[in-house]
């Protein structure tokens, strides 16, 4: 007879044709759970633990009809995909970009659930956005797509519901258009959405959150494998939120940072980024990275890929899925490199997730290693829900225990099940736990 897991990949992969993002987050999760459904595999299939758990509880799809500065209306899709909320209101950002689609939302969705265990904080999982391009639109284009998108999306949400954040393409300016309009519509001032600009109830450090607890995380592991973090090179792909705030934790703890890429073009700054150029070209001016080379004479700039063929200790990719192949891994294992852990959501391709992890290199997964972004969500809810507004040390100085703390957890999880070393198998597993022992004690449902 096949095994339960091996049943459920299957009807996956039946049931939602033309998702292979999704089919490979599954399969991803579901086979280190192989060890965990092994002990109990009966009593698993009865209870259907496995279907409930890559069903989503609810997906909703609709219409954004927005019109641009010509008067020209046009109409993209909407989405919200509400995972699990067994341990806590669904938690998850909106992506705004041309690829999103269903199967990318529902990948990013069923990752969300394990990550957002893995936080210790009581947050369920989800993910939203829609296919429409920030990029080139004015502002007021942009906000009539934001307050568009928010007129269905608000009757889905709410502070104790669903609490949507950013992701790419949607940054302070889009979640600020779309808090307006949800205050506007609900009659509400309440904490709906985190990422929200400081004078209306956002965090201090929630724009740094997912970089420096990506680093923070990195550190610990290389700590408890003998390696000191500082005078290491580090490679980073992406331009945006998370690999601009990578870049610069870097460069605190001593590390150097080398590179860093958009979707045209890539640089390489052997003396490190120089990350004040680089927020004021992506965060300021909203520019291309063409222009860094402005601020850096020295630095060399490539259209297309290539982040990945620069020799370094530590490569953090940080811009978005399967950006980094088989062939990357190679190279990157080729040239020496001790760890990789993830800033983007699964950009690691299943074939170099396993070259790396059988060539001995350090691979942390993003549901662990970016877990520091929906984890500082978190605390923004507690402020919203306290009504108060705490230091940037202390929400720092929580973030930084809440990602040791999840490297221990993860390390644990992997030893527990005889895969040491394996981080996948530990972050699937331990968010895995927390997420069934609630479901357990729910009924049914
Ligand atoms: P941003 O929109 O701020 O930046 C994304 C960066 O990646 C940009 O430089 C963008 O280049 C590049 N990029 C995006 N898509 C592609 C593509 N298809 N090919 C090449 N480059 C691409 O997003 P974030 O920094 O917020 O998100 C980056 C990743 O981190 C995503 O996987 C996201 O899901 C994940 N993440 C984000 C968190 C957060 O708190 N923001 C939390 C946890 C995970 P260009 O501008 O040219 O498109």
């Amino acid at each position: 007879m096949m095994s339960y897991v091996d049943e459920v990949i299957e009807r996956v992969i039946k049931e939602n044709p033309s998702e292979p993002e999704f089919h490979q987050a599954v399969r991803e999760v579901l086979n280190s759970l192989r060890p965990v459904v092994a002990e109990n595999e009966a009593a698993f299939r009865r209870d259907a633990v496995l279907e409930r758990l890559v069903n989503p509880e609810r997906q909703i799809k609709f219409r954004v009809p927005w019109i641009d500065d010509a008067g020209q209306v046009h109409v993209n899709t909407g989405y919200r995909v509400q995972f699990s909320s067994a341990i806590g209101p669904y938690k998850g950002g909106l992506r705004l970009h041309p690829s999103v689609n269903l199967g990318i939302i529902k990948f990013l969705g069923f990752e969300q659930i394990f990550k957002n265990s893995l936080t210790g904080l009581p947050i369920g999982g989800g993910k939203g956005g829609s296919d429409f391009d920030p990029k080139g639109k004015s502002d007021r284009e942009v906000m009539a797509f934001c307050q568009s998108f928010m007129s269905e999306l608000c009757k889905y949400i709410g502070a104790d519901t669903d609490i949507p954040a950013g992701d790419i393409g949607t940054g302070a300016r889009e979640i600020g258009y779309m808090f307006g309009e949800y205050k506007k519509l609900r009659g509400l001032f309440e904490g709906v959405l985190t990422g929200k600009g400081l004078s209306y109830g956002g965090s201090l450090a929630r724009t740094e959150a997912t970089g420096y607890g990506l680093l923070y995380i990195v550190e610990e592991m290389l700590k408890c494998h003998g390696h000191d973090i500082a005078g290491k090179t580090v490679t980073v792909s992406g331009a945006g939120n998370v690999a601009i705030y990578a870049i610069e934790k870097a460069g605190q703890l001593g590390a150097k940072a080398v590179t860093c890429s958009d979707s045209d073009g890539w640089v390489y700054d052997p003396d490190g980024i120089d990350v004040q150029a680089l927020k004021e070209i992506k965060e300021k001016n909203r520019q291309r990275l063409t222009e860094y080379r402005k601020y850096r004479p020295q630095s060399e700039y490539r259209e297309g890929r290539g982040v990945w063929s620069v020799p370094c200790d530590i490569a953090l990719p940080c811009a978005t899925q399967n950006e980094l192949t088989a062939e990357d891994a190679k190279t990157l294992i080729a040239n020496g490199v001790i760890a990789v852990a993830e800033g983007a959501n699964m950009p690691a391709t299943s074939e170099a997730a396993a070259l790396l992890q059988a060539n001995g290199v350090l691979y942390l997964p993003g549901k662990a290693s970016n877990a520091g972004g929906v984890a500082t969500s978190g605390l923004e809810m507690s402020q919203n829900s306290e009504r108060l507004h705490w230091s940037f040390d202390e929400v720092d100085a929580q973030l930084r225990t809440i990602m040791v703390d999840l490297y221990h957890h993860i390390d644990d999880a992997a030893k527990r099940y005889g895969r040491e070393g394996n981080y996948v198998d530990g972050a699937n597993i331990a968010g895995f736990e927390k997420v069934f022992d609630a479901m357990s004690m729910q009924g049914i449902v």
